[in-house]
């Protein structure tokens, strides 16, 4: 039987699918096929190899179908012309044939060899070969060549080296951008970097704002002077980018692309129009295409949008040449975000700085039984009376919200003779209540007697919403409304701490939205926001808000503590979330959907103990913040155990925090 032997560095170490078993091509395996019909089945059988025969002289004797296809020649037309004439460079001739050569004198395979053929009207492709002598008594000496294209793969590299490159520019940039302060100057400097990393050589950076034109364009490259001034006075509202997020090809997360010949959906004008002119046809950039990407703030809200245009490679954008503009997107819509929220912070900060200096202070002078006998302009003012006179006819414990601390105060001040800052509710005359921080002291005669009290009263009530407001922004998370992390953090130990009052126990559930990235990828990113948001609202429904509080832990992670509660019904309280999550439809773009989360427990049991007087204030010994590091490491644990056994699922922790093993000698 005739067998061909095929051997090479390359063959040997080939993947089974691309290795050929001359022994399965025999037609009729009782008949000894000629060597032709070898021949014939070897070259069939070779689906993803390029297989061409050469006499000595370097004439094509055959080919397959895959080398037809790859040259693009038929075999008919191929067959006894010489290389130089249809395919290979005129660099790659002389040594081909040089090789075909050497392998049929040296009757040995010449080694992996990777060439480029390169076409005036096709792209260049990458061919890996080795060439190999036949001798046999049937044929003329020949010299195959086996040739397998590797364009693809070597494009996958190459794409992969380029990504790389890029995560290091985008990690350079990003650390020299957010050292910037000044404004104009940072997103100046991200439009350059954008263009610095992504396939686009144009960038506009706009933010949405209230008023015409309705979007404040805040960095620009590539984009010139005139063309930003016919830019700017376009009405853009968001309402309008919406539709076209609606209307656009949906690419990466968070990006559409417009085609020119969807361009009737767009409105003329808001396009920037191209100065460069783009081959046209399938799979290419045509300079009145438009790529949209999306800024969102944490509740979901368009906040702003980078478009670009002039593709540097001259294709229409994909998910990955979108990747680094989304990803500044994102670092953008960050920095506005927190911009903002300091810029909200400094302003009530500011608003409590100037109340601090237009302080109202009223004074009181009453006698010891609490009439008021004398008062300044600002008390009179204060609690919203005409004149002194109307003042002076009242008792102290008239102006009191509440009796009760109307009595308090006398009585405090008869023991002590004197009470600093203390906040009351107090009453204006036409009843409506302020907040004021009350200082009062008894003034004495000679012989010890109380004479009167003079008291200073300050109205905090705007302090006070003040205060409120900048401590509530500080542990709210913006987008679910729920605690941050920050409070959680602060808070778990004391919650932990607490408990030790009534010696039971505390559980904490860990939740997390089951394949979350896939509703993402599915649907638009503002979707996936929409989601964690009613994710909060269902965890918040269904628990006693009395006691019970949820924090957003981090993306699609939430945490829930239930102080005084042991895990087995903190495993029923997981289970009731678990059910209504599972029933809750979430609508994006109108179609019902549902999605399912995943529960992890753990829980921390007080040991009994005497209830002694100072427990209540914690035991020294315990180092809380570790004991909520642990509950949050098993509650984790027990979420992971879930999500690799299902999802969709509740577990509960096997071990339980004992408190008397975190002591500290
Ligand atoms: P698993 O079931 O294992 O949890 O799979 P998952 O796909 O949910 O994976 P994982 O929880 O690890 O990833 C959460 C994803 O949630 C990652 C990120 O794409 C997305 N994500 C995180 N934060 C936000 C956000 O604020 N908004 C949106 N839309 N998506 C977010
Ligand atoms: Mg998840």
């Amino acid at each position: 039987m005739t067998k061909f032997t095929i051997s090479g560095p390359y063959i040997e170490s080939a993947p089974a699918a691309n290795r050929f078993e001359l022994d399965t091509c025999y037609e009729n395996p009782l008949q000894e096929p000629s060597t032709e019909a070898v021949f014939k089945a070897f070259l069939e059988n070779a689906p993803r190899f390029a297989v061409q025969g050469f006499n000595e002289k370097g004439e094509v004797q055959f080919c397959n179908a895959c080398a037809e296809q790859l040259f693009g020649i038929p075999e008919n037309e191929i067959r006894g012309k010489r290389l130089e004439e249809p395919f290979l460079p005129t660099s790659s001739r002389k040594e081909f044939l040089k090789l075909l050569k050497t392998a049929c004198e040296s009757g040995r395979h010449v080694p992996l060899l990777e060439w480029k053929i390169e076409e005036p009207d096709s792209a260049t492709r990458h061919l890996l070969s080795s060439i190999f002598p036949i001798h046999h008594p049937d044929l003329e000496p020949m010299a195959v060549a086996i040739s397998l294209d590797i364009t693809d793969s070597k494009a996958i590299t190459g794409k992969i080296q380029e990504m790389g490159h890029q995560i290091e520019r985008f990690a350079e940039i990003s650390g020299a951008i957010l050292s910037i302060e000044n404004d104009t100057e940072l997103f100046d400097r991200i439009a350059l970097a954008v263009v610095d990393i992504s396939d686009f050589n144009r960038v506009l950076i706009s933010y949405f704002i209230e008023e015409k034109p309705f979007r404040e364009i805040i960095g620009y490259k590539g984009v010139n002077a005139r063309t930003i001034r016919k830019v700017k006075k376009i009405p853009m509202p968001r309402a309008k980018y919406l539709e076209y997020f609606d209307k656009g090809i949906k690419l990466g997360n968070q990006s559409c692309y417009i085609p020119y010949n969807q361009k009737n959906i767009l409105d003329q004008n808001a396009t920037i129009s191209g100065e460069m002119a783009y081959p046209e046809g399938e799979g290419n950039w045509h300079n009145e295409d438009n790529l949209l990407v999306a800024m969102k703030d944490r509740s979901g809200e368009l906040i702003g949008i980078i478009s670009v245009d002039d593709s540097k490679s001259g294709r229409i954008p994909t998910d990955e040449t979108v990747r680094p503009i989304e990803i500044f997107a994102n670092l953008i819509s960050e920095i506005i975000q927190k911009r903002l929220l300091t810029a909200r912070i400094a302003e009530s900060e500011e608003k409590y700085q100037d109340l601090l200096e237009n302080i109202i202070i009223g004074v009181l002078r009453a006698t010891p039984e609490g009439r008021i006998i004398e008062s300044n302009p600002a008390a009179v003012q204060m609690f919203g009376y005409e004149s002194q006179d109307e003042l002076i006819k009242l008792k102290f414990s008239d102006l009191y919200q509440k009796p009760e601390d109307a009595s308090r105060f006398m009585n405090e001040m008869e023991e002590r003779g004197v009470l600093k800052d203390r906040d009351f509710g107090l009453k204006r005359r036409d009843k409506s209540i302020f907040w004021a921080s009350v200082t009062s002291t008894a003034v004495r005669s000679r012989a010890g007697e109380i004479q009167f009290y003079d008291t200073v009263i300050e109205d905090i009530t705007q302090r006070k919403i003040l205060q409120e407001e900048i401590k509530r922004l500080s542990i709210t998370d913006e987008l679910t409304g729920l605690y941050n992390r920050r409070y959680f953090n602060e808070n778990l130990p004391e919650e932990i701490k607490a408990g030790e009052r009534w010696s039971g126990s505390l559980s904490l559930i860990m939740i997390d939205i089951d394949d979350f990235k896939l509703f993402n990828d599915s649907f638009h990113h503002l979707q996936g926001d929409e989601v964690i948001k009613e994710t909060a609202a269902v965890i918040n429904e269904n628990i006693r808000r009395t006691r019970d509080w949820a924090c957003r832990f981090g993306g699609d992670e939430f945490a829930l503590v239930l102080p005084g509660t042991g895990s087995e019904r903190a495993a029923k309280v997981a289970e009731r979330i678990r059910k209504a999550f599972e029933k809750h439809e979430f609508r994006p773009k109108g179609q019902p959907i549902r999605k399912t989360i995943s529960l992890g427990i753990s829980e921390c049991i007080h040991s009994e103990r005497p209830r002694a007087a100072n427990i209540s204030h914690g035991s020294p010994g315990l180092d809380y913040e570790e004991i909520a590091t642990e509950l949050v490491r098993l509650a984790d644990q027990a979420l992971f155990k879930a999500k690799a056994t299902g999802k969709n699922r509740i577990e509960k922790s096997a071990q339980s925090i004992e408190l008397t093993r975190y002591m500290r000698h």
